[in-house]
């Protein structure tokens, strides 16, 4: 438990644990306390009815630089989706692939109608470094950016909306140009990865090697000042620092600060399906290249972990701004009507898992901007501190631990 020495870490998302295990591996004495009652914050896999269903769907960058300082990846035992995607586009699906890892299959599709031959070369020319959008400012959005570039309709709405929008969680591509990149150099330098076990698996790894009574769950926090915490059952507890690894908006509410922190949301729905009618054991992704949703990316989960009972095979449907206005029978009913149209009768039987809708799932990032390290001698972290990511949650934490680290020198 805590003493006055231990710094008060608010929020048991990755930036709180990546805080919690640097100060851990430094010997000092820390307490994080989450009003959840797991830890992991918007990281989550729960097991339902026999399936392992995340929270969402995620994916690991194998090549996020913080996730390969934190994580042990052989023991997540990581698996890789193809690089590349299926585009649904005029009643059937044609495949894009990463021209430097699947040149053949990439060849094959040069004159698909997923984007001229021209856009195509433009993205071999992107892989390979020659064609760039550093030059941009900050607050150019990726769909300027990518009209700049001299990508042509046909490739951005039935290529870049469905699949950047799946990144972003917003199919305008609003984002600042500096996430484009970040996002695009990540996927080319590694692999796009989930451990066998889901996602949840991240937080859990974190946590597994920190002492169990150092965590305070179910405990929600009202107000802090730089050395106290405020519980809204009226209790308080002093400690040498306070850490915020709350959602940015929260994070900026404990602050007194204007709220500035806005989000884009995600619903996602599972379907459980017999295997024997599963349409493809191929890791990729399928995509809405025709914008008429409502489903915009679909995974077979179960193609790369272990998230299914027997006999059984598992899809996950992201929706992008759902209307918020559907019942739940009304959205169903058009994301089946929409996966007929993908995959034929056998949809027939597939039923309704579960259906998760994150109203704050990844802050909005239009104009990246440097996050102080602290407010009023109160520390803060999350993945508003960089271009939002799980990365940057995990870097933001360890900066502010090694901060605090100096401090204490
Ligand atoms: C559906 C979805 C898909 C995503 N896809 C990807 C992806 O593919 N790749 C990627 O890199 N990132 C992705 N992300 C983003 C990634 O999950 C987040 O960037 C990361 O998990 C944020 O971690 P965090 O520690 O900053 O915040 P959080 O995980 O939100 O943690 C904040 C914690 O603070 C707690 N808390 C809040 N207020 C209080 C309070 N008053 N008192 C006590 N506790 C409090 C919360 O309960 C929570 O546990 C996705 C997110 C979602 C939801």
């Amino acid at each position: 438990m805590s003493n006055a020495e231990s710094v008060l870490i608010v929020g048991a998302g990755l930036s709180g644990l990546a805080c919690a295990s640097v100060l851990d591996k430094a010997s000092i004495p820390f307490l994080i306390i989450d009003k959840s009652e797991e830890i992991g914050g918007r990281i989550k896999t729960y097991d339902y009815d026999g399936y392992r269903l995340d929270a969402g769907f995620q994916v690991l960058l194998t090549s996020y630089p913080e996730a390969k300082r934190f994580f042990d990846y052989d023991k997540l035992e990581l698996n890789f989706c193809y690089s590349g995607s299926m585009v649904w586009y005029g009643d059937c699906f044609h495949r894009l692939s990463d021209p430097i890892r699947h040149p053949l299959k990439s060849l094959s599709s040069i004159f698909n109608p997923i984007g001229t031959f021209g856009d195509k070369i433009r993205i071999g020319l992107m892989r390979l470094g020659l064609l760039s959008t550093t030059s941009l400012q900050n607050d150019t959005s990726t769909l300027e950016a990518l009209e700049r570039l001299g990508f042509g309709t046909s490739m951005i709405d039935r290529f870049w909306v469905p699949f950047m929008g799946g990144v972003f969680l917003e199919k305008e591509l609003k984002t600042s140009v500096r996430k484009f990149e970040e996002t695009f150099r990540l996927f080319s330098k590694g692999n796009t990865a989930f451990p066998r076990l889901g996602i949840g698996e991240l937080p859990r790894q974190l946590a597994h090697g920190l002492d169990k009574n150092n965590f305070l769950l179910g405990q929600k926090i009202k107000a802090v000042t730089s050395r106290e915490i405020f519980f809204e059952s009226g209790d308080a507890l002093r400690g040498s620092h306070v850490v915020l690894a709350v959602e940015g908006s929260e994070c900026e509410r404990l602050l007194g600060l204007e709220i500035t922190t806005s989000w884009n949301s995600v619903e996602c729905i599972y379907f459980g399906l017999p295997d024997r009618v599963l349409p493809s054991r191929e890791p990729i992704l399928y995509l809405d290249g025709e914008g008429a949703g409502p489903i915009n990316n679909l995974f077979f989960p179960g193609n790369l972990s272990d998230c299914t009972p027997k006999g059984k095979a598992l899809a996950s449907a992201s929706i992008i701004k759902p209307s918020g206005k559907d019942t739940e029978e009304d959205m169903v009913n058009a994301a089946l009507a929409q996966l007929k149209k993908w995959f034929g009768a056998s949809v027939d039987d597939w039923q309704l898992i579960k259906r998760y809708q994150i109203k704050e799932a990844i802050p909005k990032c239009t104009k990246p901007t440097i996050q102080e390290l602290a407010t009023n001698g109160i520390y803060r972290c999350g993945d508003t501190s960089g271009l939002p990511s799980l990365d940057a949650a995990l870097k933001s934490g360890r900066l502010v631990a090694e901060k605090i680290i100096e401090d204490r020198n």
